[in-house]
């Protein structure tokens, strides 16, 4: 197990799914985890609850959208614990789901804001503290979406091939300045999200049974992977949970034994 002893690590999307998940397990490592979404109410009662079992959390309110409130969010972390070790972009939206030429372009540009624009304010209001500081990771969640197209989801595929983008563009900037970004791609997630995407019925995702989703504790057991110096050989890429060899990296069930 990873101690994580004396590290910040800043969650977006962290109210509910794979960043509530992350936040519990890190903090179960000794980390100090700092949680941010738009749901105040739920972030502060997830904190509290981590609290109450010994650990270290902090909540703030945060829209990944709007630049000041991201950049307000690494202010909070830095000024509250003195240091930002890891920040994991999470927050993403998939809805509303649509083919093109039904999609209404505000909604498909609030996608744009969120799932690739919040990760752009991330990766650029934290990294100059971990430049200061010589050292820190960014896990961007990506999705198989980013290299594969399906009906109903223009915009969810085309943000997330752009957030593999800055992945790889930020880890070519800074890669060699101790800063260590790296994408996780996870398969399909039993949360909210994948509700939303069964209601939709637009494309074979929607139709997956429930038993082919992993559990978001699958997921934030990447996240710790990835945190960790023995997963180097995959920065600068999404690393997949879908192949075994991402499983057996993180020590997780294989793929082909379910
Ligand atoms: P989820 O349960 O719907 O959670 C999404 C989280 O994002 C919530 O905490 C939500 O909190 C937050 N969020 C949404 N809009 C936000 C905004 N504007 N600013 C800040 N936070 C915002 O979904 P999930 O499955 O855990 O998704 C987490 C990440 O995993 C996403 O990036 C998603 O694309 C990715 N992913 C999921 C799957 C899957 O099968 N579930 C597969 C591949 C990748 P508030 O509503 O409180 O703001």
């Amino acid at each position: 197990m990873t101690n994580l002893s004396d590290n910040t690590v800043v969650i977006t999307g962290a109210s509910r799914g794979i960043g509530e998940a992350a936040a519990r397990q890190l903090a179960g490592l000794g980390a100090t985890v700092v949680l941010s979404a738009r749901s105040s109410a739920r972030i502060e009662k997830i904190a509290e609850d981590i609290r109450t079992q010994g650990g270290h959390a902090l909540a703030r309110r945060c829209d990944v959208s709007q630049e000041q409130d991201v950049a307000g969010l690494m202010r909070f972390a830095i000024d509250s614990t003195s240091r930002i070790d890891a920040l994991i972009n999470n927050a993403g939206i998939i809805e509303p789901i649509a083919r093109l030429i039904e999609s209404d372009p505000d909604e498909w540009s609030r996608v744009v804001d969120v799932n690739f624009k919040g990760v752009y304010y991330g990766l650029r209001h934290a990294i100059p503290h971990m430049l200061e500081r010589g050292r820190g990771t960014v896990v961007n969640i990506s999705s198989g979406a980013a290299t594969s197209a399906l009906e109903g989801w223009s915009h969810y595929c085309s943000t997330k091939a752009a957030v593999l983008s800055l992945t790889r563009c930020a880890h070519r900037e800074y890669g060699d300045q101790g800063i260590r970004v790296i994408g996780l791609s996870p398969g399909t997630v039993a949360t909210q999200m994948q509700s939303q995407i069964k209601r939709s019925g637009i494309n074979p995702v929607s139709r997956l049974d429930s038993s082919a989703h992993i559990p978001p504790e699958w997921v934030a057991r990447a996240i710790e992977f990835l945190l960790d110096k023995s997963s180097d050989a995959f920065l600068g890429t999404d690393f997949s949970l879908k192949t075994d060899e991402g499983r057996k990296a993180v020590g997780l069930p294989l793929v082909t034994t379910g």
